[in-house]
């Protein structure tokens, strides 16, 4: 593969002195191995070179393209390779030499150090082939099957040169993993150049037993082969493209927006960069359906899906067409500012774009409603962020449409959460273990108010504070289903007990999920018994696939559990305590919330004598 054939080939001072470098020795191999040797060919011998270069510029120009991402694999590896089987390595080495300066001429728009350092790299690629090819006993000549691991062991070493020549540039540019790179470079390569080996083979036998027509025959069937592989490419993008556009608006659909999202989700999670989605609802849409019928709204759908569509690419933002007549904007980056001016900015350009009939809308001009969320730590779903974006769309609908809301924001907020009053709902709840468990109404009580000081410690907005200290309240909930023989069982569990008292976290999901209220808080009751190590219950998720808070509130959670009394274990001290902490963190407990929460205790415990949020020992 050529270094054309890769995109972005930077200017920066690292990759121009690895060329110069791979130049420099590409140079030198150059001089050391060919030697001039043009200067002694024969007539048939020039002939041969001008064959040669032929083919390399046919199977340079008739590539092969690949889904998925359209790849141009040229093939013109084999006609060197059969250049080394056949001829040599200095022959291989004045096919590219005559090769580089037609293309160089041909193509001027290409620098000609950009032509030098391909020239170089294929130097080295053939030079090395041929040495592996020669050390393994292989003959130029016709091909000889009693040979092929001669042959074999020159197409493997031409492959790794290309791959770390060309992989080792990419790692001075971006960095990352070296590892990494060279991976993505086998993968897209290998199998190209099996074939690259197999059709030099061939392109070797039909020279030697058939000459010039052998050649040519080899070269008809590469530009018909060459033909096929556009058609093919071009008929997989046409129902990719169908697979995921929405053929009425050309947006994308609404699968294709979910795998987005979901995707996007975790990069801003593991990046820890901004994400907004804005979710969209025409203003009054069913009035211009009523007043001129199904087929002119769906004109007006595809004239407003070109108009997102369009805005969206300049913003390089993703459009979709979410359902009906609400869309989604995906906006990677976007905080919830830009997300606000940018939807906000469209909105006031649509209210002023003439479309037939949009002075039947009340506003007397095209406009819509639309909501938008921010992504935020405790998101760990990708339909928890449309949802907040679709309250907020309903908030904006409720302020009388054509306006645009961002979730959270402003005085009034869309669920603003009468937080006392959903605490005092809760605890009433909660109050039924006053009879069953008085143990875990207690301990709920201490890790809410751990939550609330470390949502101070976290600087937790608003609507993630709710969300946390809610969460921590309600988060043994499911425990009101353990019989109560188990709950206060003072022995040790039984290995059924223990599957028994395990199921409180999915038991807790359902009860929480029957009141919309509480919907949001599910992740903390079903999720607080996961492990950062991957060893916990009920998914077994790791790492930072266990949303933050969560991590955060198993902590609390077996801080608390470890330090007061419990039926079923011996209670620590304060210090115990902590230790306990340190010496699970890394495998049940992520590392950075331990130090965070260690901290807090200790500097609660220096001010104020008494231990955190109240430690009951004993
Ligand atoms: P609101 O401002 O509250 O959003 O009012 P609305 O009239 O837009 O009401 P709503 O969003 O509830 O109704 C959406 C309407 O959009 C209902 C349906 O007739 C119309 N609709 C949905 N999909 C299509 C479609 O593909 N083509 C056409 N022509 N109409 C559609
Ligand atoms: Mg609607
Ligand atoms: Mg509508």
């Amino acid at each position: 593969m050529s270094i054309f054939k890769r995109p972005k080939i930077s200017r920066e001072l690292p990759g121009q002195l690895y060329f110069v470098f791979i130049s420099l020795m590409g140079c030198l191999t150059f001089l050391l191995v060919h030697r001039g040797e043009f200067l002694y060919y024969s007539p048939s011998q020039w002939v041969w070179v001008y064959a040669m270069l032929g083919a390399a510029l046919i199977l340079n120009y008739f590539t092969f393209q690949l889904p998925p991402e359209g790849n141009l694999q040229s093939m013109d590896s084999s006609v060197y390779l059969a250049c080394i089987f056949i001829y040599g390595a200095p022959f291989a080495l004045s096919v590219i030499l005559f090769n580089t300066l037609a293309i160089a001429l041909y193509d001027r728009k290409i620098p000609f150090w950009k032509h030098f350092v391909n020239f170089s790299i294929y130097t080295l690629m053939i030079v090395g082939s041929s040495l592996v090819f020669n050390a393994a006993g292989g003959q130029t000549g016709p091909i000889l099957n009693n040979h092929f691991g001669a042959y074999l062991g020159a197409l493997l070493v031409y492959f790794i040169i290309n791959v770390f020549l060309l992989g080792f540039y990419y790692y001075l540019l971006y960095r990352g993993s070296l590892y990494d790179i060279l991976k993505s470079f086998i993968k897209d390569t290998l199998l190209v150049y099996l074939s690259t080996l197999i059709l030099s083979m061939v392109l070797s036998v039909l020279i030697v037993h058939n000459g010039v027509f052998g050649l040519t025959l080899f070269i008809g069937l590469s530009i018909m082969l060459s033909y096929s592989f556009k058609q093919l490419f071009s008929m997989y993008n046409e129902v990719q493209e169908k697979a995921i556009k929405d053929q009425r608006t050309g947006l994308y659909n609404h699968s294709y927006f979910e795998n987005l999202l979901e995707d996007e989700i975790k990069k801003a999670k593991a990046n820890d960069t901004p994400l907004s989605l804005a979710m969209i609802d025409i203003d009054d849409f069913k009035k211009y359906n009523d007043q001129f019928g199904h087929l002119k709204g769906d004109m007006l759908l595809g004239f407003l899906g070109n108009y997102l569509k369009v805005e969206s690419e300049v913003a390089e933002v993703v459009a979709s067409r979410f359902g009906g007549e609400e869309f989604t904007i995906l906006m990677p980056g976007y905080d919830e500012n830009k997300a606000r001016s940018f939807i906000n900015r469209l909105r006031k350009k649509l209210n002023d774009t003439y479309f037939e009939g949009v002075e039947i809308f009340p506003s007397g001009c095209l406009s819509y409603s639309a909501g938008i969320a921010t992504y935020r730590i405790d998101i760990h779903d990708k339909s928890q962020l449309v949802e907040l974006a679709d309250q907020a769309l309903y908030y904006a609908k409720k302020q009388g449409k054509n306006n645009v809301h961002v979730y959270g924001s402003g005085a009034n907020k869309e669920s603003e959460i009468d937080f006392a009053d959903d605490v005092r709902d809760i605890e009433q709840q909660l109050k039924l273990f006053l009879y069953k468990d008085v143990d875990t109404f207690k301990h709920s009580k201490r890790v809410f108010r751990y939550a609330m000081d470390m949502s101070e410690v976290l600087g937790l907005d608003s609507v993630e504070r709710r969300n946390f200290v809610l969460g921590a309240l309600i988060h043994d909930i499911g425990k009101l289903e353990i019989p109560w023989g188990i709950l206060n069982k003072r022995d040790k569990l039984t290995a059924g007990e223990w599957e028994t008292v395990k199921r409180h976290v999915s038991w807790g999901k359902r009860i929480a999920e029957t009141n919309e209220k509480f919907k949001e808080l599910v992740p903390y009751i079903e999720l607080h018994h996961e492990r950062y190590d991957g060893g916990g219950y009920p998914h077994g998720f790791k790492g930072i696939q266990i949303p933050k808070l969560c991590r955060m509130l198993t902590i609390i959670d077996s801080f608390d559990a470890m330090t007061t009394e419990r039926p079923y274990q011996k209670t620590k001290t304060f210090e115990e305590g902590i230790e306990e902490l340190h010496r699970c963190s890394g495998t049940q407990f992520d590392p950075e919330l331990v130090e965070l929460f260690v901290h807090y205790l200790r500097l609660k415990a220096e001010t104020q004598q008494q231990p955190a949020a109240g430690l009951e020992t004993s």
